[in-house]
């Protein structure tokens, strides 16, 4: 469902163009997905009454998403299932109970102080998400990597789009995509990859179908082993063996240097590596690769065909490139592409990560991942580490050279005892991590958890010796970046409830709290001007996007002064920040997935992402018109699998894997590859015992950008006897995770 508010008419609700005094009309940011939709909110004292979207106005143009267009409902308000004061225990056995921000305040830096004391800087460790916005992250990223002097920071970005990073670094030498969504106008052949897009980031892909039925000569072409809402829409639809993306672009690279599609002008003039990567295409077995991608050669011939006449070509992936032990390799080999067709670096063309978060982008541009520093610098670069330590006013050598933990290792860590805090703040790791089991323990194992949320209870907050309450959207003023680098600010619409706070300003009461300098900020302003004279002169400067800009609108970085108008694409002068100034072609030569099927576990589960919810549900299952289409887990799979384990449709079954299993309703479809099954990664055990599907997934991950193989692991499934899931509902009885 979009909604579109250039069909509302006027007096209609949604058209309050001269509101009355008790409503005030404010701007904000859509708190879920990469797409970072503008939506303007109507409210009356501390209610949103109506929600829309200006039709003018980039990115959205007055359209929202089903998420985006409830994010009124009094669901997601209501305090009682708010975390609205800071808790405590001293010791595990005894309860948690109410405090005071001062109380919380002193504790916390008492045991970090001690434990740092006792086990060196690298005991302790934070792990954030791409929904922080961009001031939480800065303030985390000074009190952990500057103060504390640890670099055991990371977040739930590891999980959705660190090989994009990595791959863009690798091809580019800088992060961050050349395109922008004005690229979607101007593009003829969209590939989408890994991507599911019509769910996922389903105002943009209004945006491409709304240009293909003006513009048929437009064409759309997806690489994805289900048959998915945007694979429906293409005019092909190439349904890979998971896995075997790579294998595929080279067998389409290779066919189209065959018939001498190469921008050799481009090639020579801005790239290096060519003759490597022709070499390694031309020596590479193109019967071996059909046999590795499982389909019907025709299907490869008619996507050659496409790409063969020139046409601005416009790539958009997300995590089915990202989530695997190969995802650098599938983001390089995807840009290797492009480079070869000289598809980049002009309008409606290029390879476009799309990010999941709201603020993933941001997140990257102030360096919340464990070897980055803010402005696209990293922790092992001594002049990148200066130049931070000065803005922050530290002794030199205050910032550890060395990477710290990733998200994986992170909680393996903890699960040994080696590091003995952690603080999560805005993610619910219990749930979303891979290998639960191994998060889980983690937690039951640590000295300290800190939890920072804005909802109770979520079952990670169950592991916490101190929650802390933070304020959600819409009660906090913040500045996110969307997938195409445009930086917004959200306005606060009213108060929190109770005494919850902006996350930035928690991280900066427990800095003050624990003796550190540089943490008096009194409004996210202030913090936000710190953070963009920091990128001053990096290759993501946003030092010309002043409070006073952000205020009137957006803008797209590179803004490097405040008079630039913003960036809308990179590189087209054909110049890259590598120190040859070209674009790199990556030769990937190594194969496969961690974990293969066999005998025990002969099916293959891959996992993502649904319309209505949104990762682990604290927020969007409360409301109840996302939950009608897909209310509880399910489990696709293709009918003769289904015929084969004597399963009807809506039949519990028990996915079984090498590291757990979980439970989920048959739904039996066409549209999947046979021995694949797909789950959805949103149920918790807060929903339900025993449906959290990451409790199998692999946590093998990517040895160059550490991302895990959420995509991927080896299944077997079982059919579950009703009289097992109970009388009449087959999924096990919801619990009440949200209250
Ligand atoms: S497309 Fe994304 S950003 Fe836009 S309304 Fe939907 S969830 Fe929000």
């Amino acid at each position: 469902m979009i909604l579109d508010s250039s069909n509302t008419t006027p007096g209609a609700p949604g058209n309050h163009d001269t509101p009355g005094p008790a409503l005030r009309r404010r701007a904000a940011v859509c708190p879920y997905c990469g797409v970072g939709c503008r939506i303007t909110a109507d409210v009356v004292g501390e209610r949103i009454v109506n929600i829309t979207a200006d039709k003018q106005a980039v990115p959205n143009y007055g359209m929202l998403c089903q998420k985006g267009a409830t994010l009124k409902s009094p669901g997601i308000w209501d305090a009682s299932g708010r975390l609205k004061y800071p808790m405590m225990r001293r010791r595990r056995d005894e309860p948690l109970r109410r405090a005071t921000w001062d109380e919380v305040a002193e504790f916390i830096a008492e045991r970090l102080h001690a434990i740092r004391a006792e086990h060196g800087r690298d005991a302790c460790a934070f792990y954030g998400s791409g929904q922080l916005d961009t001031e939480a992250s800065y303030v985390f990223n000074k009190l952990f990597k500057g103060s504390l002097g640890t670099n055991n920071m990371d977040t739930n970005s590891r999980l959705c789009m660190s090989s994009a990073v990595s791959g863009y670094i690798q091809s580019f030498g800088c992060d961050g995509p050349p395109t922008s969504y004005e690229d979607l106008f101007e593009a003829e052949v969209y590939l989408v990859a890994g991507a599911n897009m019509a769910v996922n980031h389903p105002v943009l892909f209004n945006m491409m179908r709304k240009r293909m039925a003006r513009r048929p000569h437009v064409k759309l072409i997806v690489l994805d082993p289900r048959r998915t809402q945007t694979a429906a829409a293409a005019d092909i639809h190439v349904p890979l063996v998971p896995g075997s993306d790579v294998a595929f672009l080279h067998l389409i690279s290779r066919r189209l240097l065959d018939r001498g599609r190469v921008d050799e002008a481009y090639i020579a003039a801005h790239t290096e590596g060519f003759d490597t990567y022709r070499d390694h295409l031309m020596s590479l077995d193109t019967a071996a690769l059909l046999t590795e991608c499982d389909m019907d050669e025709a299907v490869v011939d008619r996507v050659v065909e496409m790409l063969a006449r020139p046409a601005r070509l416009l790539s958009l992936y997300c995590q089915g490139f990202n989530q695997s032990v190969r995802g650098v390799d599938k983001n390089t080999a995807l840009i290797n592409l492009h480079l070869q067709l000289g598809e980049i670096g002009k309008p409606g063309a290029g390879p476009f990560s799309l990010t999941g978060q709201p603020n993933a982008m941001g997140g990257r541009e102030v360096g919340y991942l464990c070897h980055q520093l803010p402005g696209y610098r990293f922790v092992t670069d001594d002049e990148h580490r200066a130049a931070v330590e000065r803005h922050w006013r530290l002794a030199p050598g205050s910032i550890s050279p060395a990477p710290g933990l990733s998200a994986v290792p992170m909680f393996e860590s903890l699960s040994r005892s080696e590091v003995k805090a952690i603080w999560t703040a805005c993610t619910n790791p219990v749930v979303s991590m891979p290998d639960t089991a191994t998060t889980r323990a983690a937690l039951q194992r640590a000295e300290l958890v800190i939890h920072q949320d804005c909802y109770h209870p979520t079952e990670t907050g169950r592991f916490a010796d101190v929650l802390l309450p933070a304020a959600q959207w819409g009660e906090k003023t913040g500045t996110m970046t969307n997938s195409e680098r445009l930086v917004s600010r959200s306005q606060k619409l009213f108060d929190a409830p109770g005494v919850a706070m902006p996350d930035w300003w928690i991280a900066a009461r427990i800095g003050r709290a624990m003796g550190f300098d540089g943490f008096d900020y009194v409004t996210s302003e202030q913090v936000w001007d710190e953070y963009r004279q920091l990128t001053a002169g990096t290759l993501c400067d946003q030092s010309g996007i002043t409070n006073a800009r952000l205020a009137s609108g957006p803008l797209r970085w590179p803004c490097p002064s405040e008079d630039h108008p913003g960036t809308v694409r990179r590189y087209d002068d054909g110049e890259f920040p590598t120190p040859t100034g070209r674009a790199r072609f990556i030769t990937a030569t190594a194969a496969g997935a961690d974990e293969t099927p066999d005998d025990d576990y002969p099916m293959v589960l891959t996992t993502g992402r649904i319309a209505g919810q949104w990762h682990t549900r604290t927020r969007t299952g409360k409301v109840p018109e996302l939950s009608r289409e897909d209310p509880e887990p399910f489990v696709e799979m293709h009918p003769a699998d289904a015929k084969a384990l004597g399963l009807r449709d809506g039949h519990p079954v028990r996915i079984a894997g090498r590291r757990g299993a979980a439970i989920a309703k048959a739904r039996i479809t066409a549209g999947i590859r046979r021995g694949l099954v797909f789950a959805t990664f949103h149920f918790g055990d807060g929903y339900a015992a025993g449906v959290n599907i990451n409790d199998l997934t692999n946590p093998a991950f990517d040895p160059i950008s550490k991302q895990p193989e959420l995509k991927y692991c080896a299944v077997r499934l079982e059919p579950v006897p009703v009289s097992e899931a109970g009388d009449s509902d087959p999924v096990p009885a919801e619990a009440t995770h949200d209250g």
